[in-house]
């Protein structure tokens, strides 16, 4: 047994709808996936090679938790995406093979201190403050591959309030999952227990203290959170 000199922080985890628990090792974010939400944040959607940032594993939130108002901010924008898991991975994934690492899917938001990241955009500093705060990835439960057998289509969809905030498709992805993996895959070595945030399509807005976030994506669940 190693002698750890502190008590080694829990292993992050999303609970599987049916039992169990998907153990998290890193937290992947797509950057600008949609081309709709490109435009929405002024760029131009045509297909640059994707881009990615991370969370921290635990800024995960689960169980449909009420998520706190980060500090540091007065711009907490939602961003509703479908998230990926993977059951292996490695270096330099072809994209016919990229889906075979897919252990499930979840429902996620990437929560986003916008005024704290397009700070940083301005000044070309890193987006961490702005992506990675604590509860800053609010994930629903998660769901095996064989739920969503068909990711490149599907209803994408946020409510605030029980109002429609955010609506699109899977079909509407610029990079589909499996070329998002294999992307990925030659930049970093990708592992089991890695989650993708895929990108979130257009109508990205503020949220205040009270709001109730609902989202959805067809065939693979929910995911829930109030702003407290
Ligand atoms: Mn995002």
């Amino acid at each position: 047994m190693t002698n750890y000199v502190i008590t080694p922080p829990p292993v992050a985890s999303v609970p599987v709808a049916g039992g169990g628990e998907f153990p998290v090792r890193r937290v992947y974010c797509v950057g600008r996936n949609y081309a709709a939400h490109a435009r929405e944040m002024g760029h131009d959607p045509d297909r640059e090679a994707p881009f990615f940032f991370c969370k921290p594993a635990d800024a995960l939130l689960t169980g449909d938790a009420d998520m706190p108002y980060p500090p540091g901010t007065s711009d907490l924008h939602h961003e509703m995406e479908l998230v990926v898991a993977l059951k292996s991975g490695g270096a330099n994934i072809a994209v016919e093979d990229a889906m075979s690492h897919v252990w499930g899917y979840a429902c996620g938001l990437d929560m986003t201190r916008r005024d704290v990241q397009g700070e940083a955009k301005k000044l070309g500093r890193p987006w961490d403050m702005g992506k990675g705060f604590d509860h800053s990835g609010p994930i629903g439960m998660m769901v095996p591959a064989s739920a969503l057998p068909d990711p490149t289509k599907g209803k994408i969809e946020l409510k605030v309030n029980g109002q429609v905030r955010q609506s699109s498709d899977l079909s509407m992805l610029i990079w589909s999952i499996a070329e998002t993996i294999s992307y990925l895959s030659g930049l970093v070595t990708l592992e089991a227990g890695d989650v993708i945030f895929t990108g979130t399509p257009e109508g990205v807005a503020a949220c205040v203290k009270g709001d109730v976030l609902e989202g959805f994506v067809e065939g693979v669940g929910t995911v829930k959170t109030k702003i407290v």
